[in-house]
């Protein structure tokens, strides 16, 4: 008997994972909420079951009513994808309690990843370089803050150990800043995450964001698909992703690589995962894992030929797949644009009714995406409408690809970010590759 997976998202990433189950004969059952009834995955799924209203707390992240379509429907495993409940160790834990296989690490691994100290920790152990800062239990004192903080040097970053999705941090330009940022910071952490267990970094000021790519079955197993470089973000928020990063100091390179090898062996990590870092004059410096599938993985399928999500669902099944390091052969440039349902310039997000709309196509361009053509776009959830994916053989004939695919697509009676892409791939400070993560929000937008 084939195994039966519940997918427990939405949009383009549910359509991915269904993609997926069904080339490996795997039955699927798709969870929606009742503003989400005309979601394409739905009518390609074996079975669906409405799991609540259109609001995300009472759907996607209720863990209560998930859990049970889960029964209903005698699911085997649970597909988290990105988002919602994909990084809730909690939810990780109630699955594999109830008997159903979570897709992605065991919940322990999900925690202590989850908790910035405590991976900052482990990466350290397995010679992962990490920001310089400190991280011990704070003084008591001011002046003993102080003191720590001037060995950090400023400016320094204050980070809550137990934040995530850009919150619970605060940059510190100079000392007389220092302990009302901390006070802030504490309380913030408190309030949103019931923790307020703080950690000082350096202040990286100009970095490229670069992330390596792992898969690792839990059994001693583990490879790398190489880099992706997302440095074009806007309010952390990546809008291209690429593979691999280009201009990279080789050698600091292959020593990362080989330890966040090192890493997933160490804390018997099962599943696909990325180590994400900073990245300033030849130096990485590791700032977090995410134990789950990202939107940006495509370009690393797309110059290596290797199936992620497949390869996430074979090895929570258990079912035979082999990591060898010297089958990954890497080859050519790929290119994402996350073309998300805004507008260009101000970025208010741009929900309705998609009158009309084309897809773009040809060699060497892939599409991922849940939207067609009368399909209305709910205001609820995130805006990511689609993922236009390139890949040719150098970098430049990507963003040449891209520019075609861009012509091609279009999309009626909502706004989007398109035009915006148009002009970041004409840009001569990111076609000669010399952008950074401040580039966007910074002389770009200002020019
Ligand atoms: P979150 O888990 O909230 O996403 P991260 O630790 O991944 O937090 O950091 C989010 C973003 O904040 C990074 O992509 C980077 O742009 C910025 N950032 C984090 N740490 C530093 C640092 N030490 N120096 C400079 N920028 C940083």
């Amino acid at each position: 008997m084939s195994k039966k997976i519940l997918i427990a998202n939405r949009g383009e990433i549910a359509l991915r994972a269904l993609r997926a189950c069904k080339e490996l004969d795997l039955k699927t059952v798709a969870i929606y909420s009742s503003g989400d009834k005309e979601l394409k995955h739905l009518r390609l799924a074996d079975e669906t079951v409405c799991v609540g209203p259109a609001s995300p707390l009472e759907s996607y992240l209720n863990i209560p009513s998930i859990l049970s379509a889960a029964e209903l429907t005698r699911s085997d495993a649970i597909y988290p994808g990105y988002g919602f409940l994909a990084e809730d160790a909690d939810f990780a834990e109630r699955c594999e309690a109830s008997g159903f296989v979570f897709i992605g690490p065991s919940s322990d691994v999900i925690r202590k990843m989850g908790d910035k100290i405590t991976a900052k920790g482990l990466a350290e152990d397995s010679n992962i370089p990490i920001v310089p800062g400190y991280k011990g239990d704070m003084p008591e004192t001011d002046e003993a803050i102080k003191k720590i903080a001037a060995e950090v040097s400023y400016p320094l970053m204050i980070k809550a150990s137990a934040g995530g999705g850009g919150r619970g941090m605060r940059v510190v330009q100079e000392e007389s800043e220092l302990i009302s940022s901390l006070q802030l910071t504490k309380q913030e952490a408190k309030n949103a995450f019931g923790n307020d267990t703080i950690y000082f970094e350096k202040f990286i000021q100009n970095p490229r964001h670069i992330e390596v790519q792992i898969v690792a079955d839990g059994k001693g197993s583990a490879i790398h698909l190489g880099t992706r470089d997302c440095s074009m973000q806007r309010r952390h928020q990546k809008i291209i992703e690429e593979a691999p990063a280009l201009d990279i100091c080789q050698e600091s390179l292959e020593t990362t690589l080989q330890a966040c090898l090192t890493l997933c062996r160490n804390i018997q990590y099962s599943g696909v995962g990325t180590l994400e870092f900073l990245y300033e004059n030849g130096a990485f410096y590791f700032i977090e894992m995410n134990t789950r599938i990202q939107v940006e993985h495509p370009v690393s399928e797309m110059i290596t030929g290797f199936d992620i999500v497949k390869a996430q669902l074979k090895i929570a099944l258990g079912m035979e797949l082999t990591l060898d390091q010297q089958e990954i052969i890497f080859r050519g440039h790929a290119m994402e644009c996350r073309i998300n349902a805004e507008d260009p310039e101000t970025f208010v997000p741009s929900p309705g009714v998609i009158n009309k709309m084309h897809p773009p196509g040809g060699f060497g361009v892939r599409f991922d995406s849940h939207i067609y053509s009368g399909y209305v776009v709910p205001p609820h959830y995130d805006s990511l409408l689609a993922k236009i994916i390139t890949t040719a053989n150098t970098r430049e004939s990507c963003i040449k690809r891209m520019l075609s695919a861009l012509d091609e697509f279009f999309v009626e009676g909502i706004s989007t970010n398109h035009s915006l892409h148009q002009k970041l791939l004409e840009d001569k400070t990111f076609c000669k590759n010399e952008h950074n993560i401040n580039y966007l929000e910074g002389s770009f937008l200002e020019k």
